[in-house]
């Protein structure tokens, strides 16, 4: 007998026939002997639906009363799959976030988890009971309501398995499994059997939407096997094969059986860019740039100050395409005349496209390759960057398709 986590995504959730085959298999793993805790998302387009009421409202909703309501469709998940594991004769209880109770700071509608009181869960187990709690959802000190981010139901998961310490946490999705990139983009994408840990931190902080980073972070820290796979296969089909299939995501590099160079090809459609012009060369200037656009809470990711000519520079950076007007307000604002800068200019228009894998620590030019393979297509590269064993490149979003495919293709990835 083993405690494990199961995670339903949206689609997953999507009807109330797949919420029963949803209860139809908890139900075996339960009958094998398992004491099961259930975290479902809200049911597809639901977060969306509400969030688009706040936003016929006003444009830029509170966000304490935006994550009141966006909290809701995990919160009708959650009874509707009680019910339906009870009218198949199990017995299951729902609870919401604050119920549990899951504690996080109060940074609404981005809340981090820093607590999860584990009691209620663990009688209602020894009792016998299905747990099932809401995803996405959480509870500050003074009782607010706060949500995790978009996709934060992955992280919910993960926690709550981590705080159980649950054997095994399960997240069940629309495919079945991590792929060398989405499937939706490139059809011969290959589904991995493994990946490790720091390569799938670093697909889902480069925008490769199946895992939400956070969730990641959480495996991570504490070491939770987590694996990905499929809710849409027959739910009653035999839970040993069930058990192994999907993606595992692994923590030992040596078990990594796929050693390719590169692993995965991630990218994030919603990148935007800012270039500082004519910025007097002089230290401190990048902390004047970008410390307040830090302290309007906006996250820079790429940054290129260019060689200074004649004691001026040029400072270019990205941020995320939602943010792109508040970054510029904010540099338009004060930024530009206490620095003396010669003006600002923006694209919103671009993407940024990743070559992933541990291999590269050990392999020399995969970054000549990529870049080949971009000029070939004729892709002009406007910022790079690079870790261990990551390259990121900025390039016009239209031609984001192109270079994930070329690149697919270019690596070997595709399926054999
Ligand atoms: P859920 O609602 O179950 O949380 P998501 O839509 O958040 O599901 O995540 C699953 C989706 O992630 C897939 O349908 C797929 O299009 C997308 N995706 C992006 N990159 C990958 C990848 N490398 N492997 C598998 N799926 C990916
Ligand atoms: N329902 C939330 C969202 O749509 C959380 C999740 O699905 O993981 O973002
Ligand atoms: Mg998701």
């Amino acid at each position: 007998m083993a405690l494990i986590v199961h995670k339903y995504g949206g689609t997953s959730m999507g009807s109330t026939e797949r919420i029963k085959n949803v209860a139809k298999r908890v139900a075996k793993w339960h009958d094998a002997g398992h004491q099961i805790v259930v975290v479902p998302s809200a049911m597809s387009g639901e977060t969306n639906r509400i969030i688009g009421l706040a936003k016929e409202i006003m444009a830029q909703p509170d966000p304490r009363e935006l994550d009141m309501i966006a909290s809701t469709g995990e919160q009708v998940s959650v009874g509707l799959l009680a019910m339906a594991l009870q009218a198949i004769g199990k017995q299951a209880v729902s609870y919401a976030g604050w119920q549990v109770a899951i504690k996080t700071d109060s940074a609404y509608t981005k809340a981090r988890i820093a607590s999860i009181d584990d009691a209620k869960v663990k009688a209602d187990l020894d009792a016998g009971k299905i747990v099932i709690i809401t995803g996405f959802q959480g509870v500050d000190d003074l009782g607010n309501i706060t949500t995790l981010g978009r996709g934060g139901s992955d992280t919910s998961a993960v926690a709550v398995a981590a705080a159980l310490k649950a054997q095994e946490c399960l997240i069940y999705t629309d495919v079945d499994g991590v792929y060398t990139t989405d499937p939706r983009v490139v059809s011969d994408a290959r589904r991995l059997n493994t990946v490790t840990f720091e390569e799938m931190l670093e697909m889902a902080s480069l925008g490769s939407k199946v895992l939400q980073i956070r969730s990641v972070e959480f495996a991570g820290n504490y070491r939770m096997p987590t694996r990905v796979l499929s809710s849409l296969t027959d739910p009653l089909m035999p839970l040993e094969e069930e058990a192994k299939s999907g993606t595992l995501i692994s923590f030992e590099e040596d078990t990594h059986m796929e050693q390719a160079t590169i692993t995965g090809i991630a990218f994030n459609r919603d990148e935007a860019k800012i270039t500082v012009l004519g910025v007097p060369d002089r230290p401190g200037i990048a902390y004047q740039i970008l410390g307040p656009v830090a302290d309007a809470n906006i996250e820079v990711d790429m940054i290129i100050q260019n060689q200074s000519v004649e004691g001026k520079t040029d400072f270019t950076f990205t941020v995320p395409r939602g943010e792109y007007q508040k970054a510029m307000d904010v540099l338009e604002g004060s930024v530009k005349a206490h620095i003396g800068a010669a003006s600002i200019a923006g694209d919103s228009k671009v993407s940024k496209v990743s070559v992933v894998g541990v291999g590269m620590r050990s392999h020399v030019g995969i970054a000549s390759q990529m870049f080949r393979t971009l000029s070939e297509e004729g892709i002009n590269i406007q910022m790079i960057s690079t870790s261990e064993i990551k390259i990121s490149v900025l390039i016009d979003e239209k031609y984001m398709e192109l270079a994930v495919r070329a690149l697919h293709k270019a690596f070997g990835l595709e399926n054999a």
